[in-house]
């Protein structure tokens, strides 16, 4: 390609709206364009990357042994309402209706689309297992699009689904994903690690997601430098005793006046003087239309992942002020569990056996002091709630635990049978009788992992993209295009040569200053840079820099052949 003959529109300035480094570049670089919050087009040098990610995606799934096949993107809606989902997914939904005025989804993800082709096309264990994949424009109504291509309404995704005889057999296709998603990362140039993922309210089943670490990321991962433990926060636990740490108190409970406080800071301090770590905290939530009590010891926080894990329902939210003071005629601030009726309580596991604990009264203005949790409050159900914080023990070594942020580029999981029963997607196995089909979902963001590559690898001059996914591997830079006699005979010479042995090469043709161009190829971060000028020619020699690494010269006719070198053709 010739610069000349390209649309490479580089910007000087980053866009105002554009808050995160790889986002800035993105458009600085000239390699996509908003049209809209969440939409962007890819020029075409975002595009000929995207592609790239692409390819690497295409291969590893083929040669896991996915079936590479093309769904429609607009759904109806009464598969979505077979699976049951068509309500609880229904928020992140785009719906579209026809000249009939019927309602139509564009599809979010695919798993209602897949199993219904399953289970018309496959019916016999013989013929299983079966992993299908395809990449694929995906609609969501995320609540916030932001950050380019990270969080988009319209994104590209690989989706992939496998269908199994049995839970071992699905292990083996999971295992095979993981695997392949291992070196999709890898081969892209990306630091991607897996942890263990949240499963939501499908439970018990077995996810990882592959993060890319980043501060700008929107995940929390809980990490163990010793064990190599790796969590998303939702789905991390620690090691927490604490009523061995706290000491015994039989002492009887006692109301006192705490007037204005209302919060568990507030009653910290003096007069009162109640550390955060012996306060219960009550939170009320509406779980299916009826209240729950949520309590948790005062310095910690409520993991709603895990809530959901525990009610078994998704159908959860705070309570109002109003419904709060219903329940327990008292307004948040003052609220507890002490001798509360009708209402089930929740209670993290860290306030199992405590004693001698501060809550609210129930009573706006007070408090209660030596709450003896076994004695004083009666708990339907005990679970791990908590949020982990940074420097809890590791559950597995008991070293502390670090959090850090991290981009979610990809998830595996594990989802049973539930899609298989709903759609009818059934196997008879070997005695010949009828069995729902075990499955398993993978899902890549193929421009979010375009986009993590340069968050991960960018400097103060720009992108640095690594060869197997630049949009360009090599940019050649003849100094001065006028000197056409010379240095653009020679550079014509190696351009055509390098493209000839299949080399992504582009000549900058640009009659612009070397500053100019150099500026604009390292903003763009191609890999390599061959700089054509009068001043090294004179000694025969040309210049080779990989971006962000030092000037080497070569011999002019050696070029061509250093080049395919470290291109490695
Ligand atoms: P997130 O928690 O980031 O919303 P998710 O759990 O909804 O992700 P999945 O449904 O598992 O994501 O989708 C598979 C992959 O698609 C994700 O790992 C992510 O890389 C990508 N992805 C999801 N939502 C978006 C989006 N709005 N824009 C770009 N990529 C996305
Ligand atoms: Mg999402």
């Amino acid at each position: 390609m010739r610069w000349t003959q390209a649309l490479i529109p580089t910007l000087k300035e980053s866009p105002a709206d554009a808050e995160i480094v790889s986002h800035k570049l993105l458009l600085r670089a000239g390699l996509i364009r908003k049209l809209s919050g969440g939409l962007y087009t890819f020029l075409p040098l975002g595009f000929r990357a995207l592609k790239k990610v692409e390819r690497i995606v295409r291969e590893e799934m083929d040669r896991a042994g996915a079936l590479e096949v093309l769904m429609p993107a607009l759904q109806p809606p009464e598969i979505w309402q077979q699976s049951g989902r068509y309500e609880t997914a229904s928020d992140v939904f785009f719906k579209v209706r026809d000249r009939s005025k019927k309602e139509w989804i564009l599809g979010p993800t695919h798993e209602e689309v897949i199993t219904t082709m399953v289970a018309g096309e496959l019916n016999s264990y013989r013929q299983l297992p079966k992993n299908f994949y395809q990449i694929q424009t995906k609609f969501r109504d995320e609540i916030r699009p932001r950050f380019g291509l990270m969080r988009a309404k319209e994104f590209i995704m690989k989706d992939a689904y496998s269908f199994d005889v049995s839970d071992d057999a699905a292990q083996k296709s999971y295992q095979k994903m993981y695997d392949a998603y291992t070196r999709i990362f890898q081969r892209c140039g990306l630091k991607a690690i897996p942890v263990e993922a949240d499963t939501g309210v499908m439970g018990g089943k077995y996810s990882h997601e592959f993060m890319v670490p980043a501060d700008t990321g929107e995940n929390e991962v809980v990490y163990c430098d010793d064990c190599n433990y790796a969590a998303n926060i939702e789905k991390s636990t620690s090691r927490h005793i604490m009523h061995a740490d706290l000491g015994k108190n039989d002492s009887a409970l006692e109301k006192f006046a705490t007037p204005g406080v209302v919060t568990i800071d507030a009653l910290t301090k003096a007069p009162y003087g109640v550390a955060a770590d012996r306060q219960i905290k009550t939170l009320v939530y509406i779980v299916e239309n009826k209240p729950v009590l949520i309590l948790l010891r005062g310095d910690h926080q409520l993991n709603e992942a895990k809530l959901v894990g525990t009610l078994g329902t998704a159908t959860y939210r705070a309570a109002e002020a109003e419904e709060i003071f219903a329940a327990l005629k008292a307004h948040p601030g003052s609220l507890g569990a002490i001798g509360v009726q009708g209402i089930p309580v929740y209670a993290d596991e860290v306030l199992r056996h405590v004693t001698g604990m501060t809550t609210g009264a129930n009573e706006d203005g007070f408090h209660v002091r030596n709450v003896s949790i076994d004695r004083d409050i009666q708990v339907k159900q005990w679970a791990d709630l908590r949020l982990t914080q940074a420097g809890e023990s590791c559950s597995h070594c008991g070293k502390p635990l670090k959090i850090r942020r991290a981009i979610e580029v990809g998830h595996v999981f594990k989802l049973g049978t539930k899609y298989s029963v709903a759609l009818g997607a059934n196997f008879s196995d070997e005695a010949q009788k009828s069995q729902p089909a075990v499955m398993g979902c993978y899902g890549i963001g193929v421009t979010r992992t375009l986009q993590a590559i340069i968050e991960q690898s960018n400097d103060k001059d720009g992108i640095i993209w690594p060869l197997s996914v630049a949009p360009y591997q090599v940019c050649m830079t003849p100094l001065n295009v006028a000197n056409d006699g010379i240095v653009m005979k020679l550079a014509e010479q190696i351009y055509s040569e390098l493209t000839v042995r299949g080399v992504d090469v582009i000549l900058d043709d640009r009659d612009e200053r070397p500053g100019v161009k150099f500026k604009d190829a390292d903003l763009i971060g191609f890999p390599i840079r061959l700089a054509i000028g009068e001043k090294s020619l004179a000694k025969g020699e040309v210049e080779i820099k990989f971006r962000g690494g030092e000037l080497t010269f070569v011999k002019a006719e050696e070029a061509v052949a250093k080049i395919l070198e470290l291109v490695k053709k």
